[in-house]
């Protein structure tokens, strides 16, 4: 029986029917209300609660600091001020061309499609961006195109968002045949981290859209520790496993998550056994209410060197910080050797 394969109706069924009340997760969780529940109602006023059920099961129950808990649960201290974390660290208003285009680097730019997650992180740097204004719409794509057309070092186009897989198959693929059209757009790359939290996303007719495109695709997952990657997990993301297609993994730096070499070292052992090649390794960028995720930078350089000299170099995820109006993201570690 191929259990793996799944049908459109799953997912949709799991995405109307997430979970966004603080309450309901602390008891599913049988967690103590007492120090968390005044706090994570306040802080998801500001940033709303929202976590798929099969997420929910990887978190072990009773553990206020699970790891999973940690990057899902509003918490008070995100209401916490701190100077230097900011609305919009990476200035990004301004980087935004047309509608739903957002071109800081030369090859390549990133397009958003939706503004939704399946998942909200509590450290992401997208938390306040203002989406819903900024969304292309079908008749903007003649001016994408002509955009694009006018630019011939373009040749690769990244769905990011918000998270392009809460689209359905039948939006994605009107997405799809448009980037396709144009010749000179040899690579479609898609940032997402719908499949590590839902993972029945990967649908048979996602999967057949991507195999049978005329685009090398690249899959970027976001998956920051490896109990994120449960056995059906990786048999969903193995299913994807195909001559046309490539995954990476990007993940954050995270205090209290994936704050020590042996975490990362597991982790990117276990997007190995998913066919999947650690990318970057992000340090968080200063946005308003992540504060208490942050990790000092000579902590975070040697927690770095301990992972490189534990795992083979197609292991390592090049660490990186993304620095408002650099052409590139920045390497951190060994950067003078550049
Ligand atoms: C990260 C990012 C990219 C992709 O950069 P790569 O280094 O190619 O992964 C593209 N555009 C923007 C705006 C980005 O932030
Ligand atoms: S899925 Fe990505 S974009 Fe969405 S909240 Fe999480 S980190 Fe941010």
């Amino acid at each position: 029986m191929i259990n793996y394969l799944y049908q459109e109706q799953n997912w949709k069924t799991e995405l109307s029917n997430l979970i966004t009340d603080p309450n309901e997760l602390l008891d599913e969780l049988s967690l103590s209300k007492d120090q968390l529940l005044s706090g994570s109602i306040l802080a998801s006023e500001a940033f709303k609660l929202r976590v798929p059920r099969s997420f929910v099961q990887k978190i072990k129950k009773g553990d206020a600091y699970d790891p999973l808990l940690l990057q899902i649960l509003p918490h008070h201290l995100e209401l916490e001020e701190h100077a230097g974390y900011v609305v919009d660290p990476l200035g990004e208003e301004e980087a935004n061309q047309l509608p739903g285009v957002l071109h800081k680097y030369k090859s390549r730019f990133l397009l958003t499609l939706t503004g939704a997650c399946a998942v909200h992180c509590r450290y992401c740097f997208r938390r306040h961006f203002p989406y819903q204004e900024n969304l292309p719409k079908n008749q903007d794509w003649e001016n994408i195109k002509q955009y694009i057309e006018a630019r011939p070092e373009i040749n690769e186009i990244i769905l990011s968002g918000g998270d392009p897989l809460t689209l359905t198959n039948q939006k994605l693929s009107i997405w799809l045949k448009r980037i396709e059209s144009i010749e000179q757009i040899k690579i479609l790359r898609i940032h997402s981290r719908t499949p590590i939290v839902l993972p029945s996303r990967i649908d048979n007719e996602f999967t057949y859209l991507l195999k049978n495109s005329r685009l090398r695709i690249i899959l970027v997952l976001h998956c920051n520790h490896e109990n994120e990657l449960d056995d059906f997990t990786v048999s969903q993301l193995k299913s994807l496993i195909h001559p046309n297609i490539m995954m990476f993994n990007q993940s954050v730096i995270l205090k209290g998550v994936n704050d020590s070499a042996q975490t990362l070292v597991n982790l990117s052992y276990r997007l190995f056994d998913a066919h999947i090649i650690p990318y970057y390794l992000h340090v968080l960028d200063k946005v308003k209410g992540a504060h208490h995720f942050d990790l000092d930078s000579e902590y975070i350089e040697s927690i770095y060197t301990e992972v490189l000299a534990n795992l083979p170099g197609y292991l390592v995820p090049k660490l990186v910080r993304e620095i408002a109006g650099e052409r590139n993201k920045t390497p951190i570690y060994g950067n003078s050797m550049a």
